[in-house]
């Protein structure tokens, strides 16, 4: 994964001076375990480090100035060992920027029933501890995840791993750049947004180039590094003989190779984590990238065809998310329908720009017309998807407020398709296709998606929240009733939340 910096998670201890000296030392002591204990049973690209045991307003605020500057911090885990009370939180909870999580634990699991005494009593007061630091941040009106449970069952710690996961891409976006070439298909309404609301929202900026400024950097590319990309592409791909003996697709691969080059310095140079294409402005192009679209994604670039730039967003911080987790994600687009009442699918595809991270099988490359743009023939890769649990998940501007729409689906494998020469997934969406496209349609859902097979409806959740941004899912337990009715409440509720800003 293409990111700069190492990533840091940093457990904080409430607590007072009122307990004395040797009490606080213990809730040290103890707190040093937790963090221990937690840091080696969390798998997350993340180190998790321990802070201190905070006693005075100072020394709080002083810590979440500490997270706000810190570039590796993504985010805080609190745990109230003993009571701490609440007022000395509020000058740091005002200033804090980056999320926390309310780890409601105690340090002992047990009740020890036949020791328990008034020195335990004084020391293990997370019970009620938690309660007041709940209640200021409740007062407070902050939106933060309270994870309850002893600190080393398992369950704790996957609700754990989820959130950091999901820091990861709220911190991916909050510094994002995205290179748009070209502008929006025309007269497309969805994958168009206001782009100053996603930069105040997220910290995302989109940045628009002319093609021919992408152009220049292609025409720039060596034979020589052409040549052993392409030997790469022998090593790495199913082919037919001819792909690399037919002159007509061997200049096919070469163009794709020569733009996957050209597109990657441009985007390292400028520091572009994610990019969009459209297919209606190719000037000084020979043809839509694919295979090099497809290959960038796999390296861990966002990608939105169209100029999709909030796809482009989601698809890379899905990505920074997933690091090092089974499975992959990718740009997707629900293509057609398989419409059987039994037995009702989903064929997501695009022309051309899917995610090998998603491959079931070495994926094959080809070179075909695509019989849209009046461009040559591009090359691309084509595979399907593994059968099993996804996600497909969706951002629109809304005017007042981003709206993140997941759908959970089941991937099934898909029939042979012979002359459909693009990768492609066939899946039944949750609780199936008729209520899912129904609350899909009714909630403005785009027809692109971020598709994950790494990741659950609970790291959206999490991602949605830290955001600040509307989230609907749409699972086995979707009523189009009830989920008619949270769209209007929703409006009510941005409306105000937002004010008059
Ligand atoms: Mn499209």
């Amino acid at each position: 994964m293409n990111h700069s910096k190492s990533y840091e998670v940093w457990l904080i201890t409430g607590s007072q001076h009122l307990y004395g000296e040797e009490t606080l030392k213990k809730v040290e002591s103890n707190s040093i375990e937790v963090a221990a204990g937690l840091a080696g049973a969390i798998k997350s690209p993340a180190k998790l480090v321990f802070k201190s045991v905070l006693t005075t307003s100072e020394a709080i605020k002083n810590i979440c100035l500490e997270a706000n500057n810190s570039e590796e911090c993504l985010g805080l885990i609190a745990w109230m060992h003993t009571f701490s009370p609440a007022k000395m939180w509020i000058t740091g909870l005002n200033i804090l920027s980056k999320p926390y999580a309310h780890l409601h634990t105690q340090f002992n699991r047990d009740i020890p029933w036949k020791e328990i005494d008034m020195d335990f009593m004084n020391l293990n007061q997370s019970a009620h501890g938690g309660r007041e630091f709940g209640f200021i941040n409740a007062r407070m009106g902050i939106d933060r995840k309270v994870i309850v449970g002893h600190w080393k069952d398992n369950e704790v710690i996957r609700e754990l791993e989820v959130w950091i996961r999901a820091a990861i891409g709220r911190q991916e976006l909050s510094h994002l750049k995205i290179a748009r070439f070209g502008d929006n298909m025309r007269d497309v309404a969805v994958t168009e947004g206001n782009k100053v609301s996603a930069e105040i929202q997220f910290g995302i900026s989109v940045h628009g180039f002319g093609v021919g400024d992408l152009a220049e950097y292609v025409n720039e590319v060596s034979e020589k590094s052409i040549d052993s990309l392409i030997n790469e592409y022998k090593d790495q791909y199913l082919y037919e003989s001819s792909a690399f003996s037919s002159s007509d697709q061997l200049k096919a691969i070469k163009e794709d190779a020569r733009i996957e080059l050209g597109m990657k310095t441009f985007l390292d140079e400028g520091n572009f984590k994610a990019f969009t294409t459209t297919f209606e402005d190719l000037h000084g192009l020979m043809q839509l990238p694919g295979l090099a679209v497809q290959r960038l994604m796999q390296q861990g670039y966002g990608f939105g065809a169209e100029g999709d730039w909030k796809t482009a967003a989601l698809v890379r911080s899905l990505k920074a998310m997933s690091e090092e987790l089974p499975g992959g994600s990718s740009f997707m687009e629900d293509y057609t329908y398989h419409l059987d009442p039994a037995n009702m699918k989903v064929l997501g595809a695009h022309m051309l720009e899917i995610c090998p991270s998603i491959a079931s099988e070495k994926p094959s490359l080809e070179v075909h017309p695509l019989s849209i743009g009046g461009k040559d023939d591009p090359a691309r890769l084509v595979f399907k998807a593994p059968p099993g649990e996804a996600l497909n998940v969706s951002l629109m501007d809304m005017g007042n407020r981003f709206r993140l729409l997941i759908n959970k689906v089941e991937v099934v494998d898909t029939p042979d398709l012979p002359k459909l020469p693009v990768a492609r997934v066939l899946w039944e969406p949750k609780p199936n296709l008729k209520v899912a496209a129904g609350a899909w349609i009714l909630a403005g859902g785009a027809h692109h998606t971020a598709f994950t097979q790494s990741l659950s409806t609970n790291h959206m959740l999490d991602l949605a929240e830290m955001l600040g941004i509307e989230c609907l899912l749409i699972d086995e337990n979707t009523r189009l009733y009830d989920f008619k009715k949270e769209i209007r409440l929703n409006e009510v509720y941005y409306h105000i939340a937002n004010g008059i800003r």
